[in-house]
């Protein structure tokens, strides 16, 4: 059973002073106090449920985190204290599963309105710098014509010439009587004569809205953010559902994400990694020289501290890995042929190894033939 809004819990505004909270509170928790309602499990849950809310509203942290990721930014805390970033590990994840299975139309909330799932691409840049989007949602709001009733302006739902206004009708079945769901109003109790022109009596609408989404710097990959309300409108009046949009980060050309670090790959010349040398190095904020040893290897990681991500729940941040490969040269001039050649009887001619993988390579070789002999 997913749980109810803190606010609603509460009944404050989403802008409720601290003061407000705390009135709230004491309303509530003298109302439902288990001590005043002995017995009364109804009346204890309510309890619970109020004290939950208040202790996540009224500290400034969990309120902060409750608003951007709904309960999920503070369910981390249930055991101990609100730790900080560590307790948000798992700010995305298996508490949304409810959300989406579709349980939380059930029981007592059956009015409130869908929860919504908004997928927003992002680039790595804006994912790693945050933004803020603005997205084109469509929704189920409250019809402005009729203003949610269903009905034509001028006119009013009438009651159910078929059950008189009881919303259930009996039916006889042999000798036994049954009690039915009116067909006609579907036990409301109502019906509507005239129909609202605009939502063909329905009480909502389809319509586009603009939001505006403030992306933090450093999400990733299937992480949500909670739009409280913007969901599809309740029926009847109920509540709306919440919007969550979820992210996606689209690849980019030079760089991929691993947690909080950043790899890239880094073409060499073979003259600098036999040499040594200066690189450029791209980073996402600008460019970076890196020193190349002499005689380096293909494959070969170089690590750039703090290059990486700043993960959005905290935490250092991530690093930048460079992994070289050597290039061999192309499109090479006779000239240029013929000093490699001389460059390679010069290696042969040395008595010194060159190679440093070769050698080791090729002893493995010999072992592997030997193996199979027998
Ligand atoms: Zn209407
Ligand atoms: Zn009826």
């Amino acid at each position: 059973m997913a749980k109810r809004d803190y606010y609603e819990i509460l009944n404050v505004a989403r802008n409720a002073s601290e003061a407000e909270i705390k009135q709230a509170y004491r309303r509530l928790a003298m109302k439902h106090h288990p001590d005043r309602n002995p017995g009364d499990q109804v009346a204890e849950e309510k309890f619970k449920e109020a004290k939950e809310a208040y202790e996540a509203l009224s500290d400034a942290r969990k309120r902060a985190a409750y608003d951007q990721f709904g309960h999920a930014g503070v369910d981390g805390s249930a055991g101990g204290g609100f730790g900080g970033p560590a307790d948000l590990g798992d700010l995305f994840g298996g508490v949304f599963r409810d959300i989406f299975g579709g349980g939380m139309r059930g029981g007592a909330q059956s009015y409130r309105g869908a929860d919504l799932r908004y997928p927003l691409d992002l680039t790595l840049e804006e994912a790693v710098f945050g933004t803020t989007a603005k997205i084109r949602v469509p929704t189920l709001v409250t019809c402005a014509t009729c203003t949610g009733t269903g009905a034509k302006p001028g006119t009013k739902p009438t009651t159910c010439p078929t059950c008189r206004g009881v919303g259930q009708v009996r039916m006889q079945q042999g000798f036994f009587s049954i009690q039915q769901t009116c067909p006609r109003c579907q036990g409301r109790g109502t019906i509507i004569p005239e129909p609202c022109e605009t939502c063909r009596g329905v009480g909502r609408v389809e319509e586009q809205k603009t939001l505006s989404v403030k992306v933090p710097a450093g999400v990733d990959n299937g992480d949500r953010i909670r739009l409280a309300g913007e969901g599809e409108a309740g029926e009847h009046g109920g509540p709306p559902g919440d919007l969550y949009v979820q992210i996606q980060v689209k690849p980019h050309p030079i760089f991929s994400r691993e947690d909080s670090d950043l790899y890239c790959e880094v073409p060499i010349g073979f003259t600098t990694a036999a040499l040594g040398g200066d690189l450029e190095v791209p980073t996402l904020d600008g460019r970076l020289s890196l020193k190349i040893p002499p005689e380096t290897q293909t494959s070969k990681v170089f690590r750039i501290r703090g290059k990486g991500v700043k993960p959005v729940r905290g935490g250092p941040t991530g690093d930048l890995l460079c992994r070289v490969v050597v290039e061999t040269p192309v499109n090479l001039t006779r000239e240029q042929k013929e000093l490699l050649q001389q460059f390679a009887d010069t290696m042969e001619a040395g008595g010194k190894r060159h190679t440093p993988q070769q050698g080791s390579w090729l002893d493995g070789v010999k072992k592997f033939f030997e193996d199979m002999k027998f």
